[in-house]
């Protein structure tokens, strides 16, 4: 019996539950993984949008040494720099000691995440209540979005330039927002519906308020709701025109169960992949042997189109640019430096969850708590629109996670044929850089309120860390 005991340790891949492993000296201990995930729950708390959380990781790096790429005239080694997009996307590096056309190591992930964007012409009212209409972004369970309490967040800019940041609904002497929904009592035929039609998308009105601005004036609760908001913001109804407002769920991201094991919280995807990226990069103690470059991107939930999006040429003129500062630049360099690169594509998975687990096949599906978590491919039916990781890659990226004692797990989002997904890695691995999707598993992914395991999270961050090292 013995025997058999000692040939499944030798031949089995184990699959371990993380907080197992946590004992051992080699791996991360708990009272460091916890003290790790402070620091998390904090950056969440303070940014919930892409612009807050280029803000918070433009103020990270710079307490860090990094400087913005157009301060060096010319870059050498172990110079740290960035480029912000738009105040939505970000590009980090620091130059590596080995020479450039070698290729790079590149981490990515994503700053967007699902919610409700307000109309161009938002403000309306009936029945004597004003609302903003909305117009949700990325791949949302409509019915999940009411009831809940939710913050405005995002810029309204007037015709002189002058932008005017909204953030109202987190602080708790702030008013909070709130999408309604039917009584049971009177909800019969609401109820008889299908899930996906339960609450329409032109349902989605945020209620804003109720008191008219005085006796028999026509919509007068709408004018009310614009002379508060011209006292406050000096806005006028059609400077909603140039505005990008955002509702979140104004709920605080927190650490969650009796053993304080998760972190519950909106926006995790992708913001843990920023979060472990970002603080991976800045705790690189030695300048690294090859380049070492950290994409913040946008619009990844809803395509990564647009000129702050994956898809936009804007990372290849950063990298040209470095290229022209460390003055080797040529024609046709910049592709053969993609060429020669590999890449983490850092995006949350679907973990198990055990309510649901019929759509999941348990031997090829992502568990909370057992690390990180690799995507060799993803795409949907036949592998459609996958970008599917090299075996030889694969086995690269092993070998960095097995020899620095990172746990890791590779999985598929869900049963074949049950759905779908995708992340920036192909758009990445069409310019010929290796790459695999790499990241946290997640419960409740695209809803208000994300489930991750501190352990993963932890795990994503020495990861990151050992891939930029190697
Ligand atoms: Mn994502
Ligand atoms: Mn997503």
């Amino acid at each position: 019996m013995e025997k058999v005991e000692e040939l499944k340790e030798k031949l089995f891949n184990k699959k371990e539950c993380g907080w197992n492993t946590t004992s051992k000296n080699t791996t991360s201990k708990k009272e460091e993984i916890f003290e790790y995930a402070k620091g998390y729950i904090d950056f969440m708390n303070k940014s919930k949008t892409e612009r807050e959380i280029i803000k918070s990781s433009k103020e990270i790096a710079e307490k860090n040494g990094f400087k913005e790429i157009n301060e060096y005239e010319t870059l050498k080694p172990g110079d740290k720099i960035y480029y912000i997009n738009r105040e939505k996307s970000m590009y980090l590096a620091i130059i590596g000691k080995e020479e450039i056309e070698k290729g790079v190591n590149i981490i990515g992930a994503h700053a967007d995440s699902p919610r409700l964007d307000l109309k161009p012409n938002p403000l309306y009212e009936d029945s004597e209540f004003a609302y903003f209409k909305t117009h949700y972004y990325g791949g949302i369970k409509k019915y999940q979005w009411t009831t809940i309490p939710l913050s405005i967040h995002g810029v309204i800019v007037k015709t002189n330039g002058e932008k005017i940041e909204i953030n109202i609904g987190e602080n708790e002497n702030d008013p909070i927002f709130t999408i309604t929904d039917l009584l049971p009592h009177l909800a019969q035929d609401q109820m008889d519906k299908k899930l996906r039609n339960g609450i329409e998308g032109e349902d989605l009105n945020l209620l804003i308020g109720s008191i008219p601005y005085g006796p028999e004036i026509p919509e007068a609760v709408k004018l009310n709701i614009l002379d508060i908001l011209n006292k406050k913001y000096g806005i006028t109804e059609v400077d909603l025109l140039s505005s990008e407002l955002e509702l979140v769920p104004a709920m605080k991201c927190r650490s969650m169960g009796f053993d304080e094991s998760m972190v519950a919280g909106y926006g995790q995807d992708d913001k843990i992949c920023v979060y472990t990226e970002l603080t991976a990069l800045m705790d690189l103690k030695e300048v690294p042997n090859k380049t070492a470059v950290c994409i913040i991107s946008d619009k990844e939930e809803i395509g990564s189109m647009g000129n702050t999006g994956m898809e936009s040429h804007v990372f290849d003129m950063f990298m040209s640019e470095i290229l022209n500062k460390l003055g080797v630049n040529r024609p046709n360099l910049l592709e053969k430096v993609f060429c020669n690169s590999k890449m983490l594509s850092a995006d949350v998975d679907a973990a198990l969850d055990p309510i649901y687990s019929s759509v999941s096949e348990k031997n090829n599906a992502s568990f909370l708590g057992r690390g990180i978590g690799l995507n060799k491919y993803t795409g949907a039916r036949g592998k459609s629109g996958a970008s599917d990781a090299n075996a030889e890659f694969v086995a690269e990226i092993r070998a960095i996670f097995e020899n620095n004692d990172i746990r890791y797990q590779i999985g598929e989002l869900g049963k074949v044929d049950i759905g779908g997904g995708g992340t920036i890695a192909y758009i990445l691995a069409n310019k010929g850089i290796d790459v695999i999707d790499c990241g946290v598993p997640v419960l409740s992914m695209h809803s208000p309120y994300e489930v991750t395991s501190k352990f993963d999270l932890y795990e994503a961050y020495r990861g990151y860390k050992a891939f930029w090292n190697k």
